[in-house]
């Protein structure tokens, strides 16, 4: 079939041609005398997406998923109490591997579709007066119901309740995609990945560690070797691993920093924020509802819409997967054919996201769900050109 697969799911992202170039090259040597010209540099670029002059970044081969468990191991004991908040597919998920790794978890369940209830965790670190939670864990986008929270809010609880435990984000889904503070914040361990808002292929945890994480790292308990950071700190800073890395990936992590940076981040959280309310647009022309239940809590990186009832969110991901050749990110768990969701992350622009609006809206109508065609397109085009840059066609080329 001619053409391509439109690809508009929370991640893996669509790869930029010079990301995937960069990385179809000869394999290297990682013990070369000139592999930390490349290295070092990659560091110091990582930190400023990351917002970090304090901070250090790590890289291990993983997901995102190693890197929660990197940030857990590194930092805690079997024992230790961490306070989570769980109201989406990847909360639940780190919740349980905190568990699995012998932490108490205190998890306040949250309706999906809500993020961070910062009063209950405020009220929760105030009355912890003899600091037995030991780690606040905030997931900043939760990639399953649409929904963002706020980091700094969540700092805010611990200074107000005078609380020193660790500030750890998952930031998988909203690194690289959305604001991102980490010293500002005083965040202490951030997670991502390699396949989102970084534009690569999965293969990359990239763990952000504030010297306050450093420092507990001393005494922590948890089992961990292929994740320590302590292998990391002492080989990073002449620019080698402790094993082989990644070199491939690294090439196109290159790629991408210099394509994040050279848009300049505050455009590329821009730019997110335009195609995320185009597709909030469009929602509403539908008439349907968002998975967020307020506009608090509203992803500029996936939008995750409820169908009727009656209907199967499924039936209209299947349908636009077989006969548009289009990927929808599905429902997860408890929103499983309740929801289907619109990636609009990485390298996307207007033109592809209204490609997805209409093959949803071709779906949508395809399961009996009747939405007017052509009206969350227009919603859409109309907002992007009333939004659209000025332009002086005579001063253009
Ligand atoms: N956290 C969030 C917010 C995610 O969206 C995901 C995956 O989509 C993960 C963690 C897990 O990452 P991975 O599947 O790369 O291990």
């Amino acid at each position: 079939m001619s053409g391509f697969h439109g690809l508009f799911i929370p991640g893996p992202t669509n790869m930029p041609c010079g990301v995937r170039q960069a990385m179809d090259i000869a394999l290297e040597d990682q013990r070369a005398p000139d592999f930390p010209a490349f290295t070092l540099p990659l560091f110091h670029d990582l930190k400023k997406v990351f917002k970090t002059d304090k901070g250090q970044v790590f890289l291990f081969p993983g997901s995102g998923t190693g890197g929660w468990e990197a940030a857990i191991t590194n930092t805690l004991s079997p024992g230790d109490r961490v306070l989570i908040a769980v109201f989406g597919q990847f909360l639940h998920l780190w919740a349980d591997l905190c568990r699995r790794h012998g932490l108490i978890v205190d998890a306040v369940e949250v309706e999906w579709g809500e993020g961070v209830p910062v009063d209950v965790f405020e009220q929760r670190l105030r009355d912890d007066n003899r600091h037995t939670i030991t780690a606040v864990l905030v997931c900043h986008n939760e990639t399953a119901t649409d929904v963002t929270s706020n980091v700094a809010a969540v700092r805010n609880a611990l200074d107000a309740a005078a609380h020193p435990a660790l500030l750890m984000v998952d930031g998988v889904s909203s690194i690289a995609c959305i604001d991102f503070r980490m010293d500002e914040w005083g965040v202490d361990v951030a997670v991502c990945g390699s396949r989102k808002g970084f534009m690569l292929p999965t293969g990359l945890a990239i763990v952000a560690v504030s010297p306050k994480a450093l420092e507990t790292h001393r005494s922590a308990k948890c089992p961990r070797c292929y994740f320590d950071f302590a292998d990391m700190v002492r080989t990073n800073k002449d620019g080698y691993f402790p094993y082989t890395p990644a070199t491939n990936l690294m090439r196109g992590l290159r790629a991408s920093l210099d394509m994040l940076l050279g848009e300049g981040l505050d455009n590329v959280f821009a730019r997110h924020h335009r195609l995320a309310e185009s597709a909030r647009l469009a929602v509403k022309e539908w008439g349907l509802s968002l998975c967020a239940k307020e506009p608090k809590w509203h992803s500029d990186i996936v939008t995750a819409i409820c169908v009727p009832k009656g209907s199967n969110s499924d039936d209209v991901v299947k349908i636009a997967y077989h006969r548009y050749r289009m990927s929808l990110g599905v429902g997860l768990s408890k929103v499983a054919g309740r929801v289907f969701r619109i990636g609009h992350i990485g390298d996307i622009n207007e033109i592809m996201i209204l490609q997805a609006l209409a093959g949803c809206e071709m779906a949508l109508r395809d399961v009996g769900i009747a939405v007017r065609p052509g009206s969350g397109v227009a919603a859409a085009q109309e907002y992007f050109r009333a939004t659209a840059p000025r332009l002086q066609l005579d001063k253009v080329a």
